[in-house]
């Protein structure tokens, strides 16, 4: 997997203290075939047919320049599965997408002793934009799998801010990432911030580590799976609070009186 990105700033070097926070929205990418040949040279796009769910897909304002309006979205290019991921690695300069939100924005707690950030390459620009927000006092670990070390992905990072890259290689996406995480290790009376977002399977993993074998209390936890093996995006969004609920039904069997 790698990502994608033409004619924005990705060029540059994130600046520390840049970002909104991680802010997404739904993003409507075409699929190949309803690209349409004007006959003039230039490609056009299809008139976009109603709101349909099975087409849109969630992405994060990894930066938002509030002067022009402009902001920076990395697409994970991950094969020739989906819609997105297609459509950035064959996107050119100048295409348009319909774009709304962005909806919901989180940001690092102001204080906490430390903060650790988890993710794969789908939450790499919600971690970037967090890490973005971190002041020079604020202590962080970030724990991010790529497929390899040819993927690593410039970060704003401060001297405080530790980053442990994880290489997949040909694992299943997010086991790699829980192994260093849970060889890390996790102190539930530590004033510690946690950020956990990427594949489903990785996330529910990270749950039980962090909920019922560490301790750590719910409410220092912002965790959600981003993707979900095998699933297409609405598949995934309708069927993840029934994979939540299942997980927390897990992680109460497994921890009498567990928070
Ligand atoms: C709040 C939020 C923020 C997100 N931010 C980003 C972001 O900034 N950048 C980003 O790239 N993604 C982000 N994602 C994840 C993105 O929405 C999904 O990966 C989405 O499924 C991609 O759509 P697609 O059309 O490429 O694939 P889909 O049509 O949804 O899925 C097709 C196939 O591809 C697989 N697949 C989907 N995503 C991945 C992946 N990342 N790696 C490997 N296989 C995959 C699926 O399991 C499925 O088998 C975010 C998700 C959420 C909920």
């Amino acid at each position: 997997m790698a990502f994608q990105s033409k004619g924005g700033s990705r060029e540059r070097d994130p600046v520390p203290g840049e970002g909104p926070g991680a802010a997404a929205g739904r993003c409507r990418p075409e699929k190949e075939e309803q690209a349409r040949d004007t006959g003039d040279g230039d490609r056009a796009r299809a008139p976009l047919a109603g709101d349909d769910p099975a087409e849109l897909r969630t992405y994060t304002l990894r930066k938002i320049d509030t002067d022009n309006g402009a902001f920076d979205i990395d697409f994970v290019v991950h094969g020739a599965d989906g819609v997105a991921g297609p459509w950035a690695e064959r996107a050119e300069i100048g295409e348009v997408i319909p774009f709304a939100g962005p909806g919901g924005t989180w940001a690092p707690r102001p204080g906490a002793a430390r903060h650790v950030f988890v993710g794969d390459e789908s939450a790499l620009p919600a971690v970037a934009a967090g890490v973005g927000n971190l002041s020079d006092e604020d202590v962080a670990d970030v724990f991010l799998e790529v497929s390899g070390e040819d993927t690593h992905v410039a970060l704003p990072v401060r001297e405080s801010v530790r980053v442990h890259w994880v290489h997949r290689g040909d694992a299943t996406p997010g086991t790699r990432l829980v192994e260093a995480v849970r060889a890390a290790g996790a102190d539930a009376g530590e004033d510690c911030e946690w950020f956990v977002h990427g594949v489903a399977e990785m996330v529910r993993e990270m749950r039980r580590f962090l909920f019922v074998d560490a301790g750590v209390p719910r409410g220092r936890v912002s965790i959600s799976g981003y993707w979900r093996l095998g699933m297409v995006e609405d598949e995934w969004q309708a069927s993840k609070r029934e994979f939540t609920a299942a997980a927390e039904a897990a992680e109460a069997a497994g921890v009498p009186g567990n928070r």
